[in-house]
């Protein structure tokens, strides 16, 4: 069974948005295969985001991550890495389409990191490597 893996960032958490993420990912009809609140320490993030270690937003997001509990789901459903990526939409919440996640839900509020609700793994590779880090 394909998985990705969805984190609800801090602002997710703090905002309330936790159920209606998730019920968009299961109306969408992807199982919620396990899910848990965590409040992660800067070593996980590490790994999760050891890609971006050294761009200029990488302080800022380790910063972010940290300011309160995340919730790490493992999503199942045939194709669905890239399907999330579609109902998260752009990186960019300002540009993310209506209609997604970050489009409808999210906005820029400022500050040195993009706060947009939601991560989600980019590929196959990823997503094993990121379920294998959170769960
Ligand atoms: N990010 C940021 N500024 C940037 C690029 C990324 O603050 O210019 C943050 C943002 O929270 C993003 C995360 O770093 O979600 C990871 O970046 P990535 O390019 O992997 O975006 P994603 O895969 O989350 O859309
Ligand atoms: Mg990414």
């Amino acid at each position: 069974m394909t998985a990705t893996l969805v984190l609800i960032k801090p602002d997710g958490v703090r905002r309330s948005l936790v159920g209606e993420i998730i019920r968009r990912c299961e109306a969408k009809g992807y199982k919620v295969a396990d899910l848990k609140l965590v409040e992660p320490n800067r070593e996980i993030l590490a790994k999760h985001y050891a890609e971006h270690e050294g761009k200029p937003f990488y302080e800022p997001l380790m910063e972010f991550m940290l300011s309160g509990p995340i919730v790490a789901i493992r999503l199942e459903g045939e194709r669905v890495i890239e399907g999330f990526r579609s109902l998260a939409g752009a990186t960019d919440p300002t540009l993310a389409a209506p209609g997604t996640i970050r489009g409808d839900l999210s906005r820029d509020w400022g500050t040195k990191v993009i706060q947009n609700l939601v991560h989600g793994s980019d590929s196959e590779e990823s997503a094993a490597r990121e379920l294998a880090i959170w769960f």
